[in-house]
């Protein structure tokens, strides 16, 4: 496997960083999942522009212009073979001191690596996911706001301890105030009376870009599509519920603590989305190239 490691492709032994990068001694740093389906990535301008907004929140400046890591992303595929898997892009704050101060890290670590997608199993996608809410709470938009996409995952990793703990493979987190956010890694839908509902991002949530895309395909569908503050009560009621993210696409849920959801399998509305998200997916995005 070939990493691109800041406007290199270096074999994998070779690509190592510093155990002085913040990006290791405190999650300093931002990055993205991306696909590729069919040879083509998957919605990367969108990727790429996500990546862009979380560095700037976090007053990292990538040392590359949007384009130029457009490219990087495509040649690393292309190296790669990388045709239908997953890219890990990722900015590290760089090397520093023990200290805590990012200014004196004075170049970010652009890593990009291609290889194969894991997925949750096949059968989930048809039988659809048992899930819990869990006790770790969302991040505080005030204190590590949930849209910034950074290498702190440990709120996250909690929330899915707990789920795996309990059981089960995701875990629902609810903000501070108690309305649901989101799952680990994932986006939360549910359909209630024909509508698509799912939390605005003011819930505190990572504003993925397969629900963007899903409720844009939604709304193709001639579907109600609505951004809700929604309770516990309002998932435990809903008809249908699925996840949506890069990795897992759009995964139906049938049970959250032990509530059936609908009839307990996944539901129409649920299925017709997955497969329209698949064929979208399957047909669009940038093409590889060196
Ligand atoms: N929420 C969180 C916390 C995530 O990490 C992710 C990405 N894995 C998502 C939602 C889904 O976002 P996307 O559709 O852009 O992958």
């Amino acid at each position: 496997m070939k990493i691109y490691m800041n406007g290199k492709l270096v074999p994998e032994k070779q690509a190592r960083v510093s155990v002085f990068d913040h990006g290791l001694l405190y999650g300093d740093g931002v990055f993205e999942g991306i696909r590729s389906y069919n040879g083509r990535v998957f919605m990367l301008d969108e990727h790429v522009a996500r990546l862009y907004r979380s560095a700037r929140a976090i007053a990292l400046e990538i040392p590359m212009t949007p384009e130029g890591i457009k490219r990087a992303v495509l040649r690393t595929c292309h190296a790669n073979k990388c045709n239908n898997g997953y890219v890990r892009l990722v900015v590290t704050r760089g090397v520093g001191t023990l200290g805590l101060n990012p200014y004196l890290c004075k170049k970010p670590q652009i890593i990009i690596i291609a290889a194969d997608i894991q997925l949750y199993p096949r059968e989930l996608y048809k039988k659809g996911l048992d899930i819990v809410t869990v006790g770790t709470m969302r991040n505080q938009p005030e204190a590590l706001n949930p849209s910034i996409k950074s290498l702190n995952y440990l709120n996250n990793v909690l929330a899915k301890i707990e789920a795996i703990n309990a059981g089960v493979m995701e875990a629902i987190m609810l903000n501070p105030q108690g309305f649901v956010s989101e799952a680990t890694g994932d986006n939360l839908f549910i359909i209630r009376n024909g509508e698509l509902l799912t939390p605005p991002t003011e819930a505190g949530i990572l504003e993925g870009i397969t629900r963007n895309v899903v409720m844009a395909l939604a709304r193709d569908m001639g579907i109600t599509v609505r951004e809700k503050m929604m309770s516990r009560y309002d998932i435990y009621t809903s008809d249908e519920m699925f996840l949506t993210g890069t990795a897992a696409e759009v995964i139906p849920v049938v049970r959250v603590d032990r509530r059936v959801i609908g009839d307990g399998n996944p539901g129409p509305q649920t299925m017709a989305l997955l497969k329209s998200f698949k064929d979208f997916a399957g047909s669009s995005g940038t093409p590889i190239h060196a």
